[in-house]
């Protein structure tokens, strides 16, 4: 077998898991009162269908203070029977359950508890939330740790195979244990003994409650990421210390939410924070999960092989391919739809309070909602546009057995998704298309390249169904001396059909403009190769290898209209690329409406006052249109034809897929 490793069944304090990848608890946004729901059932009944070894729910709030109403409730018993249908069903699935023992602290918005004042070790105020919590008094200690072993009875009543303590990620265990945020003078405070108090009373509380016999799992900041806060030193001692009041396991991730080191999004190599989990490995005797950006199976193998951990967790992963586990073992992983780490679906969603969906699996939250039925008639469908509304609606009706031809004017499958190669940091955004070209090829697709689809090539076609999804171009906004002084389109120069001079403004702080300007600014530094070679021979000082690694040849400003640029890209990446923009020296101008392009570069105004901004190129970044000439061709030549995506309306590719998803469910 390929991944004898992945695939080794491993006991965990008497829970035998069939393989080595864990689901690790994510906020999905199912439970909107805190009940367990159909929709949360049948969600992770398909990931247990779908060969994963355990899942662990959460975060389960045990108490009403540390929560938001719609997360999975384990604060009483009257949920106690919901969580029992939940369990039940994973487990008959085959997959074992466990759930996360939630208190967040400080991270709790006063607006979530009903205008409560959160609490925490101290009286730090926190930055996630901007409220300032009170400090647990001394006599209250004992009441919230025997809140944590309350739910996890309740979790054992329920039926989970484990529970899991949150010690991670800035919560509140977190906040006991870190100098940043314990200030105490009592002995839960001050030396790190004091501080490592809290959370293991807790552990010494939950192993009291459910026994000796039964799996806990801690999850653990592998180092916090905060300046003065715990590292991988630390939480090595933490983690020997829980280890010997009971630990089963240990789910190690990175730092804190309040963190501004990245740590979900694209800008995190996959695997990046395996090392901290291996830290911790080498300071204790039972098994180590590593987690964040661990995608694919041959990195989960690859983990487990070379020791660094004994497990992996994939959250995002089974989000955008329940099936995951067993198309690995069934040979198949070339038809793995792999998360991207866009967060556009998942994480973006959940920050505006909305339910969790995917970028790539568009039924993800709607499993018993959406089902893909053979059709009635097979019929012959022709999808014009190879970009990502194009091939999903292509792989989805021939998934469920029409026969489907798709036509692309191109030499490539991909669309838009294709110009985030060349951007540093975007680059996965391609793996998208690949995996839906290589399904496509798996499910027979017909696919005809450099071909423009004119009405004769339709007509010569005699499809039953015609899907438009030629997607969009490049708007071109009314300003003066663009096409005299030969300003430059976006896409152009993220396909390498352009190049630029020195000094580049590009009008439009979109995330096009932005990623426009990360391509740019990358130009002329070192790649991670040679920044490697340079430190492991000690070839230049930390300063130069910093210059080298920060600054290009290429002095970029990006001109925005509105007050904010990078509107459009969501919460979790916007600020991970104004940080990697400013970290490369771009100028980003906003409230600046650009006048006119002339010889020497760009006129505009702010503030009611014009300025000019020296340029050897301009680009432009102005948004797209949709593309759609052909429609009124296609509609004399068939009776069942739909225009989707950017070709519909300018969109992203959260949307383009979706809709070509629900288009290849609807022929
Ligand atoms: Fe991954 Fe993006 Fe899907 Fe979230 S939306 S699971 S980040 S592919």
């Amino acid at each position: 077998m390929e991944f004898p490793n992945l695939f080794s069944p491993i006991t965990i304090n008497g829970m035998t898991l069939k393989n080595r990848i864990v689901m690790t608890a994510m906020h999905l946004g199912y439970t909107p009162e805190g009940k367990v729901t159909e929709r949360l059932v049948d969600f992770y009944t398909l990931r247990a269908r779908g060969g994963v070894g355990l899942c662990v729910v959460g975060g389960c709030p045990i108490d009403e203070y540390g929560s938001m109403a719609s997360m999975i409730n384990l604060k009483d018993d009257s949920y106690v029977p919901g969580l029992k249908k939940l369990t039940d069903s994973v487990q008959t699935a085959g997959a074992k359950i466990a759930a996360q023992l939630y208190q967040a602290g400080r991270y709790t918005h006063s607006s979530m508890i009903g205008g409560k004042k959160p609490f925490s070790a101290s009286a730090v105020r926190s930055r996630l939330t901007g409220e300032t919590p009170r400090a647990l008094g001394l006599d209250e200690i004992p009441g919230v740790q025997d809140k944590f072993a309350e739910a996890a009875l309740r979790a054992q009543k329920a039926g989970f195979d484990a529970v899991e303590i949150l010690g991670s990620a800035g919560y509140l265990i977190s906040q006991f244990l870190s100098p940043l945020t314990n200030l105490r003078k009592d002995p839960y405070g001050g030396s790190f003994e004091n501080r490592m108090r809290f959370g293991l009373e807790v552990m010494e509380k939950v192993r009291g409650a459910v026994g000796p016999d039964y799996p806990i799992i801690v999850r653990l900041a592998g180092n916090d990421f905060m300046a003065g806060g715990n590292t991988n030193k630390e939480s090595k001692i933490f983690a020997s210390e829980l280890e010997g009041v009971g630990v089963d396991l240990f789910n190690v991730t990175g730092g804190w939410h309040e963190t501004r080191i990245p740590q979900l999004t694209m800008f995190v190599p996959p695997k990046a924070f395996t090392y901290l989990a291996q830290g911790i490995k080498s300071a204790v005797s039972v098994p180590v999960l590593a987690s964040n950006r661990i995608n694919d199976p041959y990195i989960g193998e690859e983990i487990i092989r070379n020791g660094e951990a004994d497990m992996v967790t994939m959250a995002r992963a089974l989000l955008a391919d329940p099936h995951l586990p067993n198309k690995v073992k069934e040979g198949k992983t070339g038809l793995i739809y792999h998360c991207i780490a866009c967060n556009q679906g998942c994480f973006d969603r959940i920050f505006r309070q909305k339910a969790a969906t995917c970028l790539v699996n568009p039924r993800a939250g709607l499993e018993g909602q959406i089902t893909s039925e053979p059709p009635k008639r097979k019929k012959k469908v022709l999808v014009i546009g190879g970009g990502p509304a194009g091939l999903k609606a292509a792989c989805t009706a021939a998934e469920r057995g029409h026969q489907v031809s798709l036509v692309e004017q191109n030499d490539r499958l991909g669309g838009q998704l294709l110009l985030n190669k060349s951007i540093p940091g975007r680059e996965e955004m391609v793996v998208a298309a690949t995996d839906l070209i290589n399904n496509l090829k798996a499910f027979h697709v017909d696919i005809i390249l450099n071909r423009e689809a004119d009405y004769a090539f339709i007509r010569d076609s005699a499809p039953d169904v015609v899907v438009m999804a030629t997607g969009a171009r490049p708007l071109l906004p009314d300003i003066r001396g663009i096409e005299t002084y030969g300003a430059i389109l976006a896409w152009d120069l993220l396909a390498g059909k352009a190049g630029v001079g020195k000094k580049v403004v590009i009008i439009g702080g979109n995330a096009v403009g932005l990623e426009t300007a990360l391509f740019l600014a990358h130009q002329g530094t070192i790649s991670p190769e040679i920044l490697h070679f340079l430190v492991t021979n000690r070839a230049e000082t930390w300063d130069t290898l910093e210059e080298l690694t920060n600054r290009g040849n290429k002095e970029v400003t990006v001109l925005e209209m509105t007050k904010y640029a990078g509107k459009d890209i969501g919460g979790s990446t916007r600020w991970t690329v104004s940080t990697e923009l400013k970290r490369l020296g771009v100028k980003i101008v906003t409230g600046a409406m650009a006048l006119e392009v002339v010889q020497d570069g760009v006129k505009f105004e702010k503030d009611g006052v014009e300025d000019t901004l020296l340029a050897d190129s301009v680009v432009i970044a102005a948004g797209a249109k949709s593309e759609k000439t052909l429609s009124r061709d296609i509609e004399d030549l068939s009776s069942e034809f739909y225009i989707i995506g950017d070709a519909k309306e300018p969109r992203n590719a959260l949307e383009a897929i979706k809709e070509g998803y629900l288009t290849g469910l609807k022929i």
